[in-house]
């Protein structure tokens, strides 16, 4: 009967791990969301710096896609 109690204890710390595990690799994903939205750009079209967010506030265009720029 105790060999049944530790595996349903096993069961619990995996599952327990599995979420610790889960939201530790989360949590970079969304912090380089955030940088990346403060971060200032220079539209490609009229050439405008924006300071904050995905939008030119000039000419309504998106922020272009760039990776490895830095
Ligand atoms: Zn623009």
């Amino acid at each position: 009967m105790t060999y049944l109690l530790w595996l349903f204890f096993f069961i619990v710390i995996i599952f327990l791990s599995g979420v610790f595990v889960w939201s530790l690799k989360r949590e970079p994903d969304e912090n380089e969301l955030k940088e990346s939205d403060l971060e200032e750009w220079n539209c490609p079209s009229c050439g405008f710096t924006v300071q904050m967010g995905t939008e030119c506030i000039y000419c309504g265009e998106k922020k272009p896609a760039e990776r490895g720029e830095q």
